[in-house]
């Protein structure tokens, strides 16, 4: 049996609950964000997209 290792991370938003596996993950100084929002730290106060996520910035 062949298990692919795929690792997941917490987007490193504080307030972002979302899981991200690290290849589909943005990153941003070597952080791993699950979205581009995310990433920049919501400059328009935007959340993501996801569902039960509550982090706008
Ligand atoms: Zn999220
Ligand atoms: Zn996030
Ligand atoms: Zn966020």
């Amino acid at each position: 049996m062949t298990s692919v290792n795929v690792e997941m991370v917490k987007c490193a938003c504080p307030d972002c609950v979302c899981v991200v596996s690290l290849e589909g993950a943005v990153k941003r100084e070597e952080k791993a964000f699950c979205c581009d929002a995310c990433a920049d730290g919501h400059p328009e106060k935007d959340g993501c997209d996801h569902a039960g996520c509550t982090c706008h910035g």
